[in-house]
């Protein structure tokens, strides 16, 4: 079988050799790349891929909400207005993002009466915003432009704030793309504390995001926590089979 994620920029992505490590473990020739697809090109190209028989794909920035439209979204997908994952048989799109984040949240043995606080209103957001509250998850959501905070938490049943002292909460989640950059201006913990600390990006060199949680006695957790959370539910839907977590995590360096 073949498999590939579509994406713009897509060369850096670590989900070819997650994928390719997960069917090696278990004696499976399939293949895995990343192809890139530049934006209004999502259509065609889903086309050439099913007629060049691939058999599934994973997509991501800036094509998940693009892929809505080419594929035959869940209820979930829809709620979150964007699809990451697609059987190339069937069009059937999902959106595994907060599903795996939830997922992986609940590994953590974070439960339900822990208080979380999100960073962010953009497409990485909406889909864990959405899957938090529906976990049943107390949610609060801050962003740099407040209206977008305060338009998310209204559509998943979520509180927004302007101001949050992080120290308030068990979880801190940054989904901002703040760490692609400079590191932004993002609220940061008024004291030291036990808490659990998660930036959604994934780098070489740890984000200033994680670097001050982390001084603060924070537990720490990048990208490639979802990026293996989310991989093994769109393993697990292309193949029914229990993804094998442990070779994903190593090809990923965790
Ligand atoms: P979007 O472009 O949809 O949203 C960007 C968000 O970041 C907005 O809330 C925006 O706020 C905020 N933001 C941008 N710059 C700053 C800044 N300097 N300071 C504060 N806030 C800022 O991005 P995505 O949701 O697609 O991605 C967000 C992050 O998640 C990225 O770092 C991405 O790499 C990561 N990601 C990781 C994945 C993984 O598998 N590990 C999967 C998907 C995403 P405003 O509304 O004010 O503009």
């Amino acid at each position: 079988m073949k498999f590939a994620v579509i994406g713009d920029p897509v060369a850096h992505s670590l989900s070819p050799a997650m994928h390719t490590a997960a069917y090696r473990a278990l004696g499976m020739d399939h293949t895995y790349e990343a192809i890139r697809v530049p934006s209004g090109s999502v259509a065609t190209e889903l086309d050439r891929l099913t007629a060049d028989g691939y058999t599934g794909v994973n997509v991501t920035v800036p094509l998940k909400e693009e892929a809505i439209a080419w594929s035959a979204p869940d209820a979930f997908a829809k709620r979150v207005q964007a699809v990451n994952t697609i059987d190339l048989r069937s069009r059937h799109g999902i959106n595994t993002d907060g599903p795996g984040f939830v997922r992986w949240l609940a590994s953590l043995n974070v439960s339900t009466a822990d208080s979380v606080l999100l960073l962010g209103a953009g497409g990485s957001a909406r889909a864990l915003a959405f899957a938090m509250v529906e976990a049943g998850y107390p949610l609060t959501i801050w962003n740099r432009t407040s209206e977008r905070a305060m338009s998310l938490a209204g559509a998943c049943g979520a509180r927004a704030t302007a101001e949050p002292d992080p120290s308030d909460y068990q979880v801190v989640v940054n989904a901002t793309s703040a760490s692609m950059g400079s590191g932004g201006d993002l609220p940061s913990p008024s004291r030291p504390g036990m808490g659990i600390a998660i930036d959604l990006y994934y780098s070489q060199a740890t984000t200033s995001f994680l670097q001050v949680f982390g001084d603060a006695g924070w537990q720490t957790y990048d990208g490639r926590e979802l990026l293996v959370a989310q991989g093994a539910l769109a393993f697990e839907f292309w193949l029914g089979l229990p993804a094998p977590v442990e070779a994903m995590r190593a090809a990923v360096g965790l």
